[in-house]
């Protein structure tokens, strides 16, 4: 298919100066050409109407679970380890393929619309998250989440998180990549992370944890181990393989230097930490210590929503907060954590995060005719500060439309609100 965006504003990379007007070319999964002033003729399959908007590279949304939609406001306003352990953990043990495949779907529908089209998921049932991403067009990067409380439960669980990177990598076109997800220090001893760490390299797989969340959690690995929780990974070899460590909240300087020295991502998920009171990354400190930091939304569950775009802002505001400092995380900054290190946790770096010809053709078109966003001084200040998830206009994922005005390409919204809505009831 070959597709062009007439006219749009375009952010090639977030570095670069805003190209105030251009045609943008798509041939097949790749951008072709991207040429400033516009004006280019020639047979398209599709012309999307880009006037008044802004194309980016896709955001990414680098750590989520995103079935949890099904949890969303069925328990809030309470510490995590309480949420988890009377509220989601009990809720979970009634969970079905089915209620995790139609939720996906549903996770997806809201992560189109507000302009992601990557992410990093992270839960159970990941055949049928699989399926429903297979469906809907976004790319990921999926891994079942192990959590072994007791010895016996530790083979079965490596078991069932091999089985599916061996079965999923490189489905969907090559849009499905796998990794291995130990949930946290705190819910896996040794054994796995050890397990898991010579599966990964021998698969070629990144893994996804949670890190340093909460105080509590890294006050038990301390007294546990007598390390932090980065540095007791790394004692185990851990970081041999690509991390993406979720969170990071309570990381020590020698965390942070460990994360650097072995390439790992963090993502700050910040509207989750707020509402469950974990605190606030110290996004300035990583970023000044060399460690890549994307951003990701949480499940719905804790976070409430799937809206990128909100993570962004909230992101850029709260770090110059807890930096005491207005210029820590500026807004160019700002949105290569939401696009380019995202991209580059997925093991994608030199294909997707810019807008450049030969680069796959995953892109967020923004609608900036909006009130909230006029005058259009500065696209990249309107974007990050001001911009809604809703501004989202389309979005192209590996040179497809997943949403064109507005209107989701792939899914059929009705009928998946009709089956949660549906689903739902069990849980409440
Ligand atoms: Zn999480």
């Amino acid at each position: 298919m070959r597709i062009l965006i007439r006219g749009p504003a375009v952010i090639q990379r977030p570095e670069d100066k805003v190209l105030p007007q251009a045609d943008v070319v798509i041939e097949g999964r790749r951008y072709e050409a991207i040429v400033s002033g516009g004006g280019i003729e020639g047979e398209f399959d599709r012309i999307v109407d880009g006037e008044g908007c802004l194309l980016v590279p896709g955001f990414v949304n680098a750590h989520t679970h995103l079935a949890m939609t099904l949890f969303r406001g069925l328990a809030q306003d309470l510490p995590l380890m309480r949420w988890l352990e009377e509220k989601i953990w009990p809720a979970e043990r009634k969970l079905t393929g089915k209620d995790v495949y139609w939720f996906s779907l549903l996770g997806l529908a809201e992560m189109i619309r507000s302009g992601t089209t990557a992410f990093v998921d992270m839960y159970f049932f990941m055949e049928e998250v699989a399926r429903a991403v297979e469906e809907a067009g976004l790319r990921a990067l999926l891994s079942y989440g192990i959590i072994a409380p007791t010895r016996n439960r530790i083979g079965p669980e490596i078991k069932k998180a091999e089985a599916f990177v061996r079965t999923w990598s490189g489905k969907a076109d090559g849009r499905i990549h796998t990794a291995f997800s130990p949930h946290a220090p705190y819910t896996c001893p040794p054994e796995v992370w050890r397990r898991v760490t010579a599966l990964a390299r021998e698969l070629k797989a990144p893994i996804h944890t949670h890190l340093a969340e909460t105080v509590e959690e890294v006050e038990r690995i301390r007294t546990e181990t007598e390390r932090f929780p980065a540095e007791w990974l790394e004692d185990m070899g851990v970081f041999s393989v690509p991390v993406i460590a979720a969170h990071c909240v309570h990381v020590s300087e020698k965390d942070i230097e460990i994360l650097a020295a072995h390439g790992a991502t963090a993502v700050h998920c910040p509207t989750s930490n707020l509402k469950l009171a974990c605190g606030i990354a110290p996004v300035q400190e990583m970023l000044a210590g060399g460690v890549a930091v994307a951003l990701g939304t949480d499940g719905a569950g804790s976070a409430g929503d799937l809206n990128l775009v909100e993570e962004m802002r909230l992101a850029a505001v709260l770090a110059k907060q807890k930096a005491g400092n207005p210029e820590a995380l500026p807004a160019a900054e700002a949105l290569r954590c939401a696009t380019a290190r995202g991209a580059a946790a997925l093991g994608l770096g030199r294909e997707l995060g810019t807008i450049e010809p030969g680069r796959r053709a995953d892109g967020t078109l923004i609608n900036m005719k909006g009130p909230h966003l006029c005058p259009g001084h500065n696209p990249l200040a309107n974007l990050v500060y001001a911009a809604q998830g809703s501004d989202v206009a389309a979005v192209v994922v590996d040179g497809r439309p997943l949403l064109l005005g507005g209107e989701l390409q792939t899914l059929d919204l009705d009928e998946i609100l009709g089956r949660c809505r549906e689903l739902a009831r069990r849980f409440r």
